[in-house]
């Protein structure tokens, strides 16, 4: 097949990790016969430096006519100055916004080789495999919020979570369909003993679970129970749908269960156009141009990009099985390595990719 790809390395580690996820998918369309054609474009930090914005016109247009966007990560101290007319989160946050990126995708897979990374035990978190999807666009985060001085001296606040049908149904289906493709199991997290919101989402979901996906098997459980659930039984769950600020908070805790932020990337989707695809870490200024940053995150998230944008599962398991594969052999960045184990940089970590996609 015939893809374009966007690549926004952004700053901190993001250019030093973005080359190598190139260099993956570079091989993949040699060795699958694909033709994958590459654009790089500014954001974050670096595009401010280069045009005073955090996200050029340039890159948004080339963003909305490619089949699928690798980000970095934005932000470091350089461009942390509160006073500062422009933020490189801001680049994050309109990129999300021009390509109407409604769901948010987060992978929370436990590698057995690094099971004991986690700070749970192993007999608990062994075998976890979820596919968080979380609202993107909707919710208490986009509703209407006010702030007012009150007669006694003292303000009262509020945030209003707000959602309509559609933008229910449109990542419960999301959310349905990949469970259909997985273990069939689909689990929609809300608080509707307390929130109207949450009543609709409810009403919403069991009508679609009904009518449109009877045969995907399908709960429902409260925000609460589910924070402890996730770190009790982890194994116990496949596909979990939710809203913005319950996946805002569940998908952290859930990224703390594989023990390495290294490892986990994320994908953002939207109805048509392209998806983003990022590692879920940020830009480690701590470790930037050191060639010491774990490149597997951002590898991870060229796979999920060849499966969500360009249906290419194929070629999305081969990266998932090179990257268990090598770190079954013990091959270990910083981050992940343990005791004497020997640590690789981040281009003789991808060197191990690339042999073993061979
Ligand atoms: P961080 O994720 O960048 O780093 C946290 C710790 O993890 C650091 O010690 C770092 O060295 C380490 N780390 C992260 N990724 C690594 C990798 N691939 N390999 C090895 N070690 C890795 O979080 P932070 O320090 O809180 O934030 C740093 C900057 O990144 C801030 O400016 C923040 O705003 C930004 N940030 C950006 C994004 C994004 O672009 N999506 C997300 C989170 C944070």
């Amino acid at each position: 097949m015939d893809a374009t790809f966007v690549l926004l390395p952004g700053d901190g580690i993001g250019p030093e990790i973005v080359a190598q996820a190139r260099r993956v998918l570079e091989l993949i369309g040699t060795r699958f016969g694909h033709h994958f054609v590459f654009h790089t474009g500014l954001i974050g930090g670096a595009a401010i430096d280069a045009t005073g914005d955090p996200l050029p016109d340039e890159t948004i247009r080339m963003c909305t006519e490619a089949d699928g966007v690798l980000l970095g990560a934005v932000g470091g101290p350089k461009w942390d100055d509160p006073n500062a007319k422009t933020r490189p989160e801001a680049g994050l946050l309109r990129i999300r916004k021009e390509l109407g990126l409604f769901a948010n995708l987060r992978p929370i897979k436990t590698f057995p080789e690094l099971v004991d990374a986690s700070p749970l035990k192993r007999e608990v978190v062994e075998g976890t495999d979820i596919l968080f999807f979380r609202e993107l666009t909707g919710g208490i985060y986009f509703g209407p919020s006010s702030l007012e001085e009150l007669p006694d001296g003292g303000y009262r606040a509020s945030s209003t979570m707000v959602y309509d049908t559609h933008e229910i149904e449109r990542i419960f289906r999301l959310a349905a369909e990949a469970a259909r493709r997985r273990r069939n199991k689909l689990t929609m997290v809300d608080k509707a003993n307390v929130l109207e919101a949450s009543r609709l989402w409810r009403r919403v979901c069991a009508e679609l679970a009904a009518t449109e996906f009877p045969d995907v098997e399908y709960e429902v459980v409260l925000v609460d129970a589910m924070a402890m659930h996730l770190i009790s039984r982890p194994t116990s769950f496949d596909v979990v749908v939710t809203e913005n600020l319950f996946g805002d908070i569940l998908t952290d805790e859930a990224s703390m269960l594989p023990g390495s932020l290294g490892m986990l990337p994320s994908a953002s989707l939207g109805a048509e156009g392209p998806g983003l695809y990022e590692p879920v870490h940020g830009s480690a200024p701590d470790i930037a141009g050191k060639g010491i940053a774990n490149p597997l995150a951002t590898i991870l998230a060229a796979a999920l990009m060849l499966r969500h944008s360009c249906q290419l599962e194929e070629e999305a398991v081969a990266i998932e099985r090179a990257v268990q594969d090598v770190l079954a052999t013990g091959a270990r960045t910083a981050d992940i390595a343990r005791g004497s184990q020997r640590v690789l940089s981040t281009v003789e970590m991808t060197d191990l990719i690339l042999a073993a996609l061979q």
